[in-house]
C-alpha cells in the first residue's frame, strides 16, 4: 500500500505554494516529479565522482562507469529484458522512436507498411512519417472506437504480409487506455513477421512490466515520467535484434575500430550510444528505478488502479465536464477533459489560482483531438504522490471555474 501523505516527504517540490494554496500537482503525464534521492544521486556524482564514462583508466572515471552500467543492470530487472545489453540509453522516448524509426525501416522495401493506431502521440507518428517519406513505406492507422479503445477487428483487417511494423502506445496520455498488448503481439505475431514495438512512455511509470511475458519485440521508455531526471530513456530491445540494426548516430564509443575510409561497430549496446552519453542523468535514473523498485511495482499499479476509479467518479458527477476517458476497466489515471465553449487553456489557468496544475493544449496527440472536433482539452494524470483529496481539489476548481467561465 501506498501512503501518499508519508511518500510526498520524499518530493521537496510538495513544500512550495502556489498561489497561496498547496501544490496540487496533476501533470505527470508531462512530467514526473523527483524524489530526493534522484536529486541527492545526481549531485552527488557531481560532487564526489565525476568523470567521463568508459575513458579513463582512473579512480573517478572507474567509478562512474560502474554507477553508469550498474543502471543498465536496474533497468533489465525492472522490466525483466533477457539480458542488460538490450537497454539502450537515449535522450528519451522521443529519440527513441527516431532510432527506431531510421534504422529498422531503412532495410524495408518500398510498399512496406506501418501500423500505427489514431491515439498515437506525436513521438510514435512523425519519425514514421518520415521515414515512410523517405523510404516510400504506407502508414496505416487502427481505429480507436468512441469509447477510446483500440478496434482489434479494425487491427486484423490491416495486418498483411507487407506489414513490417507495428507501433502502439502501451498507456493513451489521452484516454488512459491500456491496450491488451499480449492480445496485440499474439494476433501480429500469428499474421505477419512484423516487428512490435510499444511505447512506454505512460506504461512503464504505472504498471509492472515484463518484457519477456509479453512477447513484445521494443520498448520505448521516458526517463522522466517515472521520477528519473530529463534527457534520459531508454529503449529495450530483443538482443538479435538489436544485433540486427545499424546504429544511427555516429562517433564516440559506438565503434569497435575506425579507419579513414570505414569504421566497425562496437557490440550492443555501445553500437547505439555514440558521443559522452547523459551518464549523471542516466545514474539519477538509476535511483528512480530503486525508488519504485522499493515501493513494488505492484504497489504502484494498484495505486493507479484505485486513485483511477476513484478520480473517474468524482469527475464524471461534474454537469458539463466532457471527459475523454475509456470505458474499459482497466486504464491508467489519465483524463483529457473539456467544457463546451470554454477554451481548456482558459479552464487550465483557472485551475491554477486554486494551486492545481494542469496541462491545456492537444498534448502532442493533435490528429486525435482533430478527430473529436477539438483543438484543445486539459489534462489531469495522477501518479504516486497524488491522492483522493488532489481529485477533490481538482473537481472543486474545476466546478468553480465552469461557474465563472459558462
Ligand atoms: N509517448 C507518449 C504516450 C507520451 O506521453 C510522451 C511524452 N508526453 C512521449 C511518447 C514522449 O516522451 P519523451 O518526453 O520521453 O520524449
Amino acid at each position: 500500500m501506498i501512503k501518499v501523505s508519508d511518500l510526498k516527504k520524499d518530493f521537496p517540490i510538495f513544500d512550495r505554494e502556489i498561489n497561496g494554496k498547496r501544490l496540487t500537482y496533476l501533470d505527470s503525464g508531462a512530467t514526473s516529479q523527483k524524489p530526493n534521492s534522484v536529486i541527492n544521486e545526481m549531485t552527488n556524482v557531481y560532487t564526489n565522482m565525476n568523470a567521463n564514462v568508459h575513458r579513463g583508466t582512473y579512480v573517478l572515471s572507474s567509478e562512474t562507469t560502474a554507477k553508469y552500467e550498474e543502471v543498465r543492470n536496474k533497468l533489465k530487472n525492472f522490466i525483466n529484458a533477457y539480458s542488460s545489453d538490450e537497454i539502450i540509453f537515449a535522450k528519451g522516448c522521443t529519440e527513441g522512436f527516431n532510432f527506431l524509426a531510421n534504422s529498422i525501416c531503412k532495410d524495408l522495401n518500398a510498399g512496406d507498411e506501418i501500423i500505427l493506431s489514431e491515439i498515437e502521440h506525436h513521438a510514435n507518428i512523425i519519425p514514421w512519417q518520415m521515414a515512410a517519406a523517405k523510404y516510400n513505406l504506407k502508414i496505416n492507422y487502427i481505429n480507436v472506437s468512441e469509447s477510446f479503445e483500440l478496434d482489434f477487428d479494425h487491427l486484423e483487417s490491416l495486418l498483411n504480409k507487407n506489414t513490417k511494423v507495428v507501433s502502439i502506445v502501451g498507456e493513451s496520455n489521452i484516454s488512459g487506455m491500456l491496450p491488451d498488448i499480449k492480445k496485440i503481439n499474439s494476433l501480429v505475431k500469428d499474421k505477419t513477421d512484423a516487428v512490435y514495438i510499444v511505447d512506454g512512455a505512460q506504461l512503464v511509470p504505472h504498471r509492472k512490466i515484463d518484457v519477456q511475458d509479453l512477447g513484445i519485440d521494443f520498448l520505448c521508455v521516458s526517463g522522466h515520467k517515472m521520477l528519473g531526471p530529463t534527457g534520459i530513456g531508454v529503449v529495450w530491445g530483443r538482443k538479435e535484434l538489436l544485433e540486427n540494426l545499424d546504429p544511427v548516430y555516429g562517433g564516440g564509443d559506438m565503434i569497435e575500430e575506425v579507419f579513414y575510409d570505414t569504421a566497425t561497430w562496437a557490440p550492443i549496446p555501445h553500437k547505439f550510444e555514440a558521443g559522452t552519453p547523459p551518464y549523471v542523468e542516466a545514474i539519477g535514473l538509476g535511483a528512480a528505478v530503486d525508488y519504485l523498485f522499493n515501493l513494488d511495482m505492484n504497489n504502484v499499479q494498484k495505486h493507479s488502479d484505485d486513485l483511477r476509479e476513484y478520480a473517474k467518479n468524482k469527475l464524471g458527477n461534474i454537469d458539463g465536464l466532457n471527459i475523454i476517458h475509456t470505458n474499459s476497466k482497466l486504464a491508467g489515471c489519465t483524463f483529457a477533459m473539456s467544457v463546451d465553449g470554454v477554451h481548456a487553456t482558459d479552464i487550465s489557468l483557472m485551475l491554477d489560482t486554486f494551486g492545481v496544475a494542469v496541462r491545456a493544449g492537444h498534448h502532442c496527440v493533435q490528429p486525435f483531438h482533430r478527430k473529436l472536433n477539438l483543438d484543445a482539452t486539459f489534462r489531469a494524470t495522477g501518479y504516486i504522490y497524488n491522492d483522493e483529496e488532489d481529485f477533490d481539489i481538482l473537481s472543486n476548481a474545476i466546478e468553480e471555474s465552469i461557474k465563472l467561465l459558462t
